[in-house]
């Protein structure tokens, strides 16, 4: 079955009255059989129905063995993060999300866990990993530079050294992007984002094939409880079903706002790999379908006022997250890497100038006319 089918009609079939759509099995515990014969489900935290068939909706659409639903992105992250011990090394991007971000400087520490950020995977030498190295966490593109790494380089580089490969694939979703046929071990989501995709559910996922993963992962999630409740199992159900179709239309927006600021006297600098002179534009049309909603874009300060400009937008909500149906924009310096260190944000580029927009799916004439009037009234 190709995506958009498999988006549709993948997970499960209610058996019990041929309803359309799965039930939501809200209930927190079930019966069993007897003292000694257990059916599937016993504890919500352990395992929910409604749950389970979203699961396996994301695990196919990845063409993967398994997915366990978080009740956050962030608790994706933090649940794969629970495979290290002390004493072990992580590799991680440079700008990543906030959140993950957080947790690297709040919780490695603590943990005995080492991390060393990494600026540029491609380039990045191997053989100087330290042997005590056992995970790497990337995300490509990144947020908010959209910086791009060669997924399959990292994977068999790692591969080779025994450690595990990470992928973040938030901003490009299965649709765009399928990290485990690249090599990867384990990718990550925040299907607060695109999979439910209108800005009304927190979810997550980690998605892999490794079946020795899965039994670790397991029993972490079940004693750690960040799971995903039945209804926002649900609604992340309900989102996927025309990912596709909004996935398309947010390419085609990103694309089409890019290419009109890249000209525009307000703008210094624009970040979408979709654009033919972005660095990582040769990998992304290798290892991606499309490159997704999202993009940053430098605002030039000195002939146009930041404020009144992001103030007097009409259809951009001036707002933190992304992949949603609605335009977003938000000033990632003090919105979303707040966390990082001044010299930490100077020194990848997320200056107070710096903009980041999720193109949602409206008509693109529409949002580059609502830019151009909030343009125009911030002129200085
Ligand atoms: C939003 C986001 C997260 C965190 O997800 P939550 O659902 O907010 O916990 C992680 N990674 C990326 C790239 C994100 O955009």
């Amino acid at each position: 079955m190709e995506y958009a089918t498999l988006a549709v009609h993948g997970g499960f079939e209610d058996e019990s009255h041929r309803a359309v759509t799965y039930p939501v099995y809200l209930s927190s515990t079930f019966i069993q059989p007897d003292s000694e014969n257990f059916q599937d489900y016993a504890y919500s935290r352990s395992a929910n129905p409604t749950r389970a068939s979203v699961e396996r909706l994301v695990a196919d659409l990845e063409g993967a063995k398994h997915a366990f639903a978080t009740s956050s992105g962030m608790a994706a992250s933090a649940l794969v993060f629970e495979l290290l011990e002390q004493g072990d090394r992580v590799l991680i991007s440079s700008d990543v999300y906030g959140g993950t971000w957080l947790f690297t400087t709040q919780f490695f520490a603590k943990r005995g866990i080492e991390f060393e950020v990494v600026d540029d995977f491609n380039t990045y030498d191997f053989e100087k990993a330290a042997p005590n190295t056992r995970l790497i966490f990337i995300e490509t593109p990144t947020n908010p530079i959209l910086t791009i790494t060669d997924i399959e380089r990292v994977s068999r580089e790692a591969k080779k050294r025994g450690i595990l490969t990470v992928v973040d694939n938030t901003f490009l979703t299965s649709y765009l992007q399928r990290p485990l046929d690249l090599g990867a071990d384990i990718v990550v989501y925040s299907a607060t984002k695109y999979y439910a995709g209108h800005s009304d559910v927190l979810a997550g996922f980690v998605v892999f094939n490794d079946d020795a993963l899965y039994e670790r992962l397991r029993i972490f999630s079940k004693a750690l409880g960040g799971v995903l409740d039945p209804f926002d199992s649900f609604l992340v159900t309900r989102g996927i079903r025309t990912l596709p179709l909004r996935l398309d239309a947010h390419n085609r927006n990103a694309l089409a706002i890019a290419e009109y600021l890249r000209n525009h006297p307000a703008v210094e600098k624009v970040f979408y790999p979709g654009l033919a002179d972005h660095p990582g534009h040769d990998i992304q049309a290798r290892q991606a379908k499309g490159s997704g909603g999202v993009l940053s874009f430098r605002f030039n300060e000195s002939e146009y006022d930041l404020d009144r400009f992001v103030t007097s937008l009409k259809l951009f909500a001036f707002a933190v997250s992304l992949g949603g149906v609605e335009s977003l924009i938000c000033r990632p310096a003090t919105m979303t890497h707040e966390s990082y260190a001044p010299e930490l944000q100077e020194h990848l580029g997320i200056t107070r100038n710096l903009l980041r927009l999720s193109a949602g799916i409206e008509a693109p004439g529409d949002l580059i006319a609502d830019l151009e009037q909030a343009f125009r009234a911030a002129k200085r």
